[in-house]
């Protein structure tokens, strides 16, 4: 079992739902997400406040494919994340299921 899975399974433990998963990890780890500084992050996601897209899933903009920055984000490396290009693919979840 990698980190994303022991995390939500610690969360799972303590019974939290879904949502509320989504709001501790926005806590813990929202200001490490680096979206903004990504090419892709465009003015709809900044007026939106998006961000932890590996977590929240996909984007409600319209973004152009370009390079993700997710592989520099220290989020990864907490959370032992496999995937990229969350605001256009969904969550690590979503990805892994
Ligand atoms: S891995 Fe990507 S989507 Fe997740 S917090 Fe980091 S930069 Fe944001
Ligand atoms: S998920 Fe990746 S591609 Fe999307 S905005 Fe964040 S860093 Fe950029």
């Amino acid at each position: 079992m990698d980190k994303f899975e022991e995390k939500l399974q610690v969360f799972a433990r303590k019974g939290l739902s879904e949502e509320e998963v989504e709001k501790k990890i926005l806590d813990e780890m929202g200001d490490e997400c680096i979206c903004p500084d990504c090419p892709m992050f465009n003015q709809c996601a900044k007026e939106k406040y998006e961000g932890l897209y590996c977590i929240l899933g996909k984007s409600e903009c319209t973004l152009e494919e370009d390079e993700c920055i997710c592989p520099d984000c220290e989020v990864v490396e907490d959370l032992d994340l496999k995937y990229d290009l969350y605001c256009i693919k969904g969550s690590e979840k979503e990805l892994r299921e």
